[in-house]
């Protein structure tokens, strides 16, 4: 290629579908357009030497949880939390319906989307809420751009009604006429809701008993009828943040039987467990619970063996005070851990380093394999047309998590990951060719980033 490109990222380890191969990757107006050798890259206006660096797929966080526009507008923000997503590496979110109000029609997509364009500095995609309201509202989503729609099986907040069982069908049956794909949150609501009034009664407020008081049987449950759900409706499935390797037989076969579904873990069920529930308490809550050391483990095993579809953040971000408030009382804190910038970095650490996971392993779980489910094709994967989504890793840099130098807007000084202590940093991020992040810094201006939509046909 003899013209001149905009940008030639030269000399870095490139995480291909195919493998992991020396060379360098040429970005013309915001796409990748070369992958060639060192030798042979075009000529560009800018270079990126990434010597000793591995050039990594933009990641695609298939659950965050932004809330804007929310009552609590102290924990998050479209401007911080995309911040914070470029810092860990993460170039395209797919942010949860729980903005107030929820994205539960056209009127509410479109003014969420007002917002987000005004600040964020990653491309975005918006999640539908599928809820008793939206029901009639589906095709409409779809039109609007949703790329899929998430049911809270179990009460959510006051905002995000749980969803009934029949609610629930008709609007499975609704969102497969268009080939929609509809993400659970899956727990037993009657199950928790019971268990926990028995510990309460009992005056038992303790961070161990937030897992007890939803044992992995309610998340049984709740996957087996969807599962249900989806076979007779035909409905595409994805299971959100699965904490249990319980569930992973019934899910072996559902695939098994054909049933189109895809799963989804966190980081934090692979990194923490019930002792850091008892050490760090309503710090360390969050739905579904971490569970033990065992199961944590065995999550490992479940990844290494492929049964995992995806990574996702879950980045649910509090204040200090959203807890401290409520004293000792497990029942009345907010469940969530943030961690938008810690996804890559913690896989890095735990996965790559420590469980021996493939970088294209991991490029597949947190890009490829997002970005293919929620119909982002042209994302998550660095080939020849996709948009430039780039990330710039140092595999052997370590560094230490502090909430003081996140970007995330709640600075939760009492994180389980405070402190902690990773090998593998975050160098550099690009979204569409341009540089968001760099070595601490954001470069992007508020706005820059994309609203990606997708209407099935
Ligand atoms: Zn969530």
């Amino acid at each position: 290629m003899s013209q001149q490109v905009d940008t030639v990222i030269k000399h870095g380890r490139l995480v291909l579908e195919t493998g992991v191969v020396n060379g360098a990757i040429a970005l013309q107006d915001g796409k990748i357009v070369a992958i060639t050798t060192n030798e042979s890259a075009p000529d560009a206006r800018r270079e990126i030497d990434a010597t000793g660096l591995v050039v990594m797929p933009g990641m695609v966080d298939p659950h965050a949880h932004i809330w804007e526009p929310t009552h609590y507008p102290e924990r998050e923000d479209y401007l911080t939390g995309t911040q914070a997503a470029a810092s860990g590496g993460i170039t395209t979110l797919i942010e949860m319906p729980l903005s107030v109000p929820p994205v539960t029609n056209r009127e509410a997509f479109e003014y969420k989307r007002e917002i987000v364009q005004k600040k964020t500095v990653v491309d975005v995609a918006f999640w539908g809420a599928l809820t008793e309201k939206s029901t009639g509202h589906y095709d409409e989503l779809n039109d609007c751009g949703c790329v899929a729609y998430k049911v809270f099986i179990p009460y959510a907040s006051q905002d995000y009604p749980h969803t009934p069982d029949y609610a629930l069908l008709k609007s499975m049956e609704e969102i497969s006429r268009f080939g929609g794909l509809v993400g659970v949150h899956a727990e037993n609501a009657d199950i928790l809701f019971n268990r926990q009034k028995e510990f309460e009664e009992k005056g038992i407020f303790n961070g161990a008993a937030h897992e007890q008081a939803r044992p992995e049987i309610a998340e049984v449950e709740a996957i087996s009828r969807v599962i249900l759900f989806a076979e007779h409706t035909g409905c595409r499935l994805h299971i959100c943040h699965l904490s249990t390797v319980k569930a992973r037989e019934l899910i072996k076969q559902a695939r098994t039987r054909g049933v189109d579904v895809t799963v989804e873990t966190c980081p934090h069920y692979l990194v923490l467990d019930t002792m850091d529930l008892e050490k760090h308490g309503g710090f360390a809550k969050c739905n579904p619970p971490l569970r033990s050391p065992e199961n944590r483990e065995l999550l490992w095993d479940m990844l290494k063996a492929g049964e995992f579809d995806m990574i996702g953040t879950d980045h649910t971000p509090y204040t200090n005070d959203d807890r401290l408030k409520h004293g000792d009382n497990i029942w009345r804190m907010p469940p969530g851990i943030g961690g938008m910038d810690l996804m890559l970095p913690l896989m890095l650490d735990e996965g790559y380093h420590k469980h021996g996971v493939s970088l294209e392993q991991l490029a597949k779980l947190m890009a490829t394999q997002p970005a293919r489910r929620f119909g982002l094709p042209h994302k998550g994967a660095l080939n020849l047309g996709n948009d430039a989504d780039i990330v710039l890793v140092d595999l052997d840099a370590e560094w230490t998590y502090t909430w003081a130098n996140s970007y995330a807007k709640a600075k939760c000084a009492h994180s389980p990951y405070e402190g902690k202590t990773l090998k593998g940093k975050v160098v550099e991020t690009l979204v569409q060719g341009n540089t968001v992040y760099r070595h601490g810094e954001i470069l992007a201006k508020p706005g820059s980033g994309h609203l990606n939509t997708r209407r099935i046909i």
